[in-house]
C-alpha cells in the first residue's frame, strides 16, 4: 500500500534559498527571496532524520540500466514518508576498505578516520513505501562503473545492508491544478511514478521524459490521464539544444494552471525553469524545480556547484 498524500505544493527556491528539495546547504543570500508556500506540510529535510539501517531484501533488473531494490527490516520502522511524492533517502555508503561497516555514527566515523574514508553521500527518491510491511522501494540508474551508488545497486544482493537518512520531500502533485507536466530523465523516473499514483481522475498529466533509448522506457500508471512521451538522448551527451528541454519547449500547453514538476540533469533544469516562467507566463510556486545532478561531476561535486547555481537560477527569469 503506498500511503496517500495530504496536499502540498512548492516552488522549491525555498525558504532556505536552495532550490533543489535534498540538501541543506546554507545557500541564502541577499539576492534569493524568500518566496510563498502553498501547504499544508512543510518542507522535510532528510537532514534533520536520525540515520537508520535498512536491509536489502530483493533486487530486479527493470531495464538494463535501472535496477530495483527493496529494502527491508526493522531499522525502517516509523520512516516517515507519506506527504509528498518527491520523498528521498541520503543512502551514507561506506568506500571500499573503508574498515567500517553500518551502523556507524557518522560523526565518530568523521572524527577517526581520513576523509577519503568517510561515507559517500547518494541520494535516492522514494519509489514507494509500505508502512504495513516496512519496505522501502528504491529505483537506481546504474550510469556505468564510474559512479558509487550506480554499481553499488548492480552488486547489490539480499541481506546487505545500507544506512540511510530521510526521508525529505517538498512536492506533491495540487489536485486542483487544471493539469499537469512532468519532465526529467531517467534518474527522475521513480519520483515521477510515485507522483503520477497521486493525480486525481480525470486530471491531464503530461510526461516528458528523456531515457538513453527504447530498452529504458518503463511502464507508468496513473488514476490521471497520462499523456506520455518518450525523448531518447545519451544521459552523458552534452547536447545542444538538449532533446529534453526542446520537447518541453515544443509542446502544446493546454489551457488552465499547470503544476510542474521538473527535475533532472542541472543545466536542463535550469533552461527549463527558465522557459517555463519567461515565455510560458508559470508562477514561481506552481513549478517544483530540482537539479538531481551535474553532468561531468559526482554528486560531491554537485553539491560544491549548486550555491552558484541556486545563485544563478535565482537571478533567471522568476
Ligand atoms: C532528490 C534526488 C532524488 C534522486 N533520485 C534518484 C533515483 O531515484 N534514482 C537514481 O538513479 N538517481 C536519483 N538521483 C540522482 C542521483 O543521486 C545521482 O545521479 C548520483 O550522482 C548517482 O550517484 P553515483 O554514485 O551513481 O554517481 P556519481 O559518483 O555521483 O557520478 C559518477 C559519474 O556519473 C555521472 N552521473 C551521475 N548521475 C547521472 C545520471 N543521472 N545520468 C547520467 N550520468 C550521471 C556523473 O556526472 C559522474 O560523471 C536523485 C537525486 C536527487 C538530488
Amino acid at each position: 500500500m503506498l500511503v496517500l498524500a495530504t496536499f502540498a505544493y512548492a516552488s522549491n527556491l525555498a525558504e532556505d534559498g536552495c532550490a533543489c528539495n535534498c540538501c541543506s546547504l546554507n545557500t541564502r543570500t541577499g539576492a534569493i527571496p524568500t518566496l510563498p508556500r502553498v501547504t499544508e506540510t512543510p518542507k522535510m529535510s532528510a537532514k534533520k532524520s536520525p540515520p537508520r539501517v535498512a536491509e536489502v531484501l530483493s533486487t530486479e533488473r527493470l531495464t538494463p540500466q535501472l535496477i530495483r531494490i527493496v529494502f527491508g527490516g526493522p531499522g525502517l520502522e516509523g520512516f516517515a514518508a507519506g506527504p509528498f511524492t518527491d520523498h528521498y533517502v541520503k543512502l551514507q555508503l561506506p568506500p571500499p576498505g573503508a574498515g567500517y561497516e553500518p551502523p556507524f555514527d557518522l560523526e565518530s566515523v568523521k572524527a577517526e578516520t581520513p576523509r577519503e574514508l568517510w561515507p559517500r553521500v547518494r541520494t535516492y527518491s522514494v519509489r514507494a513505501w509500505d508502512p504495513e510491511r516496512t519496505e522501502l522501494t528504491v529505483d537506481f540508474v546504474n550510469h556505468g562503473s564510474a559512479g558509487v551508488a550506480g554499481p553499488w545497486a548492480a552488486a547489490a544482493s539480499a541481506g546487505d545492508r545500507v544506512q540511510l537518512i530521510g526521508p525529505g520531500g517538498a512536492y506533491s502533485p495540487d489536485p486542483e491544478a487544471d493539469w499537469h507536466l512532468m519532465a526529467g530523465d531517467a534518474c527522475v523516473l521513480p519520483a515521477i511514478s510515485a507522483s503520477l499514483t497521486r493525480i486525481p481522475p480525470g486530471s491531464r498529466v503530461i510526461v516528458i521524459a528523456a531515457v538513453d533509448g527504447p530498452e529504458e522506457e518503463i511502464p507508468l500508471a496513473t488514476p490521471g490521464d497520462l499523456d506520455l512521451r518518450w525523448v531518447h538522448r545519451d544521459a552523458g551527451a552534452e547536447l545542444d539544444p538538449d532533446p529534453l528541454v526542446e520537447a518541453v519547449r515544443a509542446l502544446e500547453f493546454p489551457p488552465g494552471r499547470v503544476h510542474g514538476f521538473v527535475h533532472g540533469e542541472a543545466g536542463a533544469v535550469r533552461d527549463l525553469r527558465r522557459h517555463l516562467l519567461a515565455d510560458r507566463g508559470i508562477a514561481l510556486a506552481d513549478l517544483s524545480v530540482s537539479g538531481y545532478w551535474k553532468r561531468r561531476r559526482t554528486e560531491e561535486g554537485w553539491r560544491a556547484d549548486k550555491p552558484e547555481w541556486n545563485r544563478l537560477v535565482a537571478a533567471d527569469a522568476g
